[in-house]
């Protein structure tokens, strides 16, 4: 991203966009509101993708059940009238500065490399939707590593494209390193890597034991390579990772060829800027009035996992409920020249024209 690109003006920044910053962005766009939303990682969802995609959800109002993924595609098709080319993936937002009568500025730096700047944003408004924390990939601890090229976090398509017919070698033993290594051998030929070297700092995989005694099949089978030892030191070239040491039980060292390195580690969330921006806090959630949503700061609203208020349950569909009340909060104070009325969805042409449906 370009560091002099002018900042995205718009009425609303939205941090996050688990489930609560995406129906918040629903709530804020049914109400005329410009809405912007950002995310540290590369997907929506925030918990609902990056911990338990695949896992059933029995508690959301009107759907008996749903996976994580299934439940973030339906907030993503809700909200898409008002995020369609507004929702910023794989960016962390690191700086608030501002205040609600000049407007807020913030800016994002990539999640995988805090020196590179991202969007930057002028807002009248600010939600703080931001869970847990920022999802950051963990990475290995190798001094060097962090701004070469070719050192993946996430298996996107991008990543996918270039390593097609070359070498990787794909870090990781536990979870989220064999479902990658399932995704990498179900890719068409033309997309797969050449050969596949599985990189684990013990010969035994911490995993469910299914997926666990597949890669060993896939290993016996000569379809995976195995690697055994702990990464030492990062080889490069030009910007470009060629090569790990690896260091074996036997204490010995051996060098790598690395052309592509796949990381998958797992993610932890980092609390990170939230405790820089003058937010009342509370045992690190963000403290709340339970009528709007509003924090400490004017203009700065909060939802979701993100906050607390006496009897706050982490629940999906409790954020649903912070985000409608702080949506009509936000809108109150920033159309308070002409204050709407609450509008059903069902009957209303304005809303319907917000839609962008057909009225009936
Ligand atoms: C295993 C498991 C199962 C669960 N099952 C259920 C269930 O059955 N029913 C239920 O109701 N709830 C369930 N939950 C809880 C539910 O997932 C959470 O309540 C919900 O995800 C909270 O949504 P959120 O949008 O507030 O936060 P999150 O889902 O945590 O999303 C926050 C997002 O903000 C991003 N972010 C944070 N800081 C920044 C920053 N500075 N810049 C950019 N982005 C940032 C993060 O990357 C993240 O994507 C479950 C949780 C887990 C772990």
């Amino acid at each position: 991203m370009d560091e002099q690109s002018p900042a995205i003006e718009t009425d609303v920044l939205v941090i996050g966009a688990g489930p609560a910053g995406l129906f918040q962005a629903f709530q804020l766009g049914l109400l005329g509101l410009r809405v912007e939303v950002i995310d540290a990682l590369p997907e929506a969802g925030g918990q609902c993708t990056a911990l338990y995609a695949d896992k059933p959800i029995y508690d959301i109002p009107g759907i008996p059940v749903c996976t994580g993924r299934e439940l973030t595609e339906r907030l993503l098709a809700q909200a898409r009238p008002f995020i369609e080319g507004r929702l910023h993936l794989g960016w962390v937002i690191d700086t608030l500065g501002g205040t609600a009568e000049a407007g807020f500025s913030l800016s994002a730096v990539s999640a995988l490399d805090a020196q590179t700047k991202g969007p930057s944003f002028q807002a009248r408004s600010v939600v703080v939707a931001t869970g847990a924390g920022a999802f950051l990939p963990r990475s290995l601890n190798l001094a060097g590593l962090i701004g070469l090229r070719q050192v993946h976090h996430h298996l996107s398509d991008g990543a996918c494209a270039t390593w097609a017919g070359q070498d990787l070698l794909l870090a990781g033993g536990g979870d989220e390193a064999l479902m990658a290594l399932e995704q990498l051998l179900a890719l068409p030929t033309a997309q797969a890597p050449r050969r596949i070297t599985l990189l684990h700092r013990r010969a035994q995989f911490q995993a469910e034991p299914g997926r666990i005694a597949q890669a060993e099949q896939w290993i016996a089978e000569g379809r995976v390579h195995l690697a055994v030892g702990l990464p030492t030191a990062v080889h490069s070239e030009e910007g470009r990772i060629t090569a790990l040491d690896i260091m074996g039980a036997d204490s010995q060292t051996t060098t790598l060829t690395c052309p592509h390195l796949l990381i998958q580690l797992g993610l932890s969330p980092k609390l990170g800027p939230l405790a820089d921006w003058g937010l009342a806090l509370a045992r690190k959630q963000v403290q709340v009035d339970p009528a709007s949503f509003a924090s400490s700061v004017a203009g700065v609203h909060a939802v979701g996992d993100a906050i607390s208020y006496p009897g706050k349950q982490r629940l999906i569909l409790c954020g649903f409920h912070e985000a409608t009340l702080a949506a009509h909060a936000i809108s109150r104070h920033l159309q308070a020249d002409h204050p709407s009325h609450l509008l059903y969805t069902t009957t209303s042409p304005v809303l319907h024209r917000r839609l962008g449906v057909a009225q009936g």
